[in-house]
């Protein structure tokens, strides 16, 4: 009961990656660098059972970003021929790959940190993917024309590897959306079609995690003018509920969104964002606990997975694995509250 998890993201080793900055260029080099992903992406597994998480990432150490570390080992997609692109409707501008062809998967993507995490958790474990609408969102195209068929042709490459996935015990997959909370109702008329196509035939847990973003400026500027109440999962949330995927992640802690949308997701597990990424003040365990019983208002325990709002890797290691040990006590606080200490 009350199992906690991780969003996504982690932050890296100075070794590996300068530290505290998104984007940041690798400090090594061919094998070098292929085996620090690994001895990372351990240390990230160990790092998050030592501060108490129950069903542990990657930490998405062996990708450079979250959307383009998939997009790398894909064909159809030229990364010299650069775009200037608004992304997340004109939030903030970012330099983006072009596709210039069909998308094929080249290799598997994510094998070796995926079979490096599996052999070293104690516990659950779960792979982040991007999801078909994010990546859309964050690439330029030249070939496909319509966005829904360029996030199809996404949705079939995300399910050959997440298949991959979920075959070396893998246990939860979970598909990133924050492109979810720009373009509503693109969600219903594609989005969740895309998704479901990239969960298809999935056994293993399955879940679509949908927030406001890293706490980068762009999305702390985004955030100040969204207004007292934010609403934006209540137009999705209903289209999730009738989905197959499993668990939603939203974003809880500091934020406007009004709890009571959880309703909303009536059936699914939810991962509530109990950790604000966008801060550098570690949560108190009792400020964790307040949030979770918040969110118990609107959904049972048993469906209730403690977890942070959205990816950690801008923050320093200090910082983001206090926050973990402070989510895993929050969260046993309130299991010790119903009898499950
Ligand atoms: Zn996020």
């Amino acid at each position: 009961m009350l199992k906690t998890t991780i969003a996504g993201s982690l932050p890296k080793p100075g070794w590996l990656a300068e530290p505290e900055k998104l984007w940041a260029p690798w400090r090594l080099e061919g094998a070098m660098l292929e085996q620090g992903k690994l001895d990372a992406t351990i240390l990230a597994v160990k790092l998050q059972e030592d501060a108490g998480i129950d069903i542990v990432g990657d930490g998405e150490q062996a990708r450079v970003h979250f959307v383009h570390g998939f997009l790398a080992n894909l064909d159809g997609i030229d990364f010299n021929r650069k775009t200037v692109m608004g992304i997340r409707n004109n939030r903030y501008n970012a330099e983006v790959p072009t596709v210039v062809g069909p998308i094929r998967r080249k290799a598997p993507v994510h094998r070796a940190e995926a079979m490096a995490a599996r052999a070293h958790r104690r516990g659950g474990l779960k792979f982040t993917l991007p999801g078909p609408m994010t990546i859309v969102d964050t690439i330029a195209d030249v070939h496909y024309g319509r966005r829904e068929d360029l996030a199809m042709a996404f949705a079939a490459v995300l399910n050959e590897e997440a298949l991959e996935l979920q075959a070396l015990g893998v246990d939860v997959i979970q598909f990133d959306e924050p492109a979810w909370n720009v373009y509503m109702p693109q969600v219903a008329e594609w989005g969740m079609a895309a998704l479901e196509r990239a969960a298809q035939g999935l056994t293993c847990t399955t879940a679509v995690h949908i927030c406001y973003g890293y706490g980068i400026k762009a999305n702390i500027d985004w955030k100040a003018g969204l207004g007292d109440q934010w609403r934006h999962y209540e137009e999705t949330f209903p289209v999730i509920a009738r989905s197959k995927i499993d668990q939603v992640s939203l974003e809880c802690r500091n934020s406007r969104v009004p709890m009571d949308l959880i309703r909303l997701l009536d059936g699914k597990d939810v991962l509530v964002g109990c950790i604000d990424v966008a801060s550098d003040t570690v949560e108190t365990p009792e400020q964790v606990a307040e949030t979770i019983r918040q969110a118990m208002k609107f959904v049972a325990p048993e469906k209730l997975f403690p977890c942070t709002n959205c990816g950690m890797a801008p923050m320093s290691f200090a910082v983001a694995y206090g926050k973990l040990a402070a989510l895993s006590r929050g969260a046993r606080m309130v299991c010790e509250e119903l009898g499950h200490g």
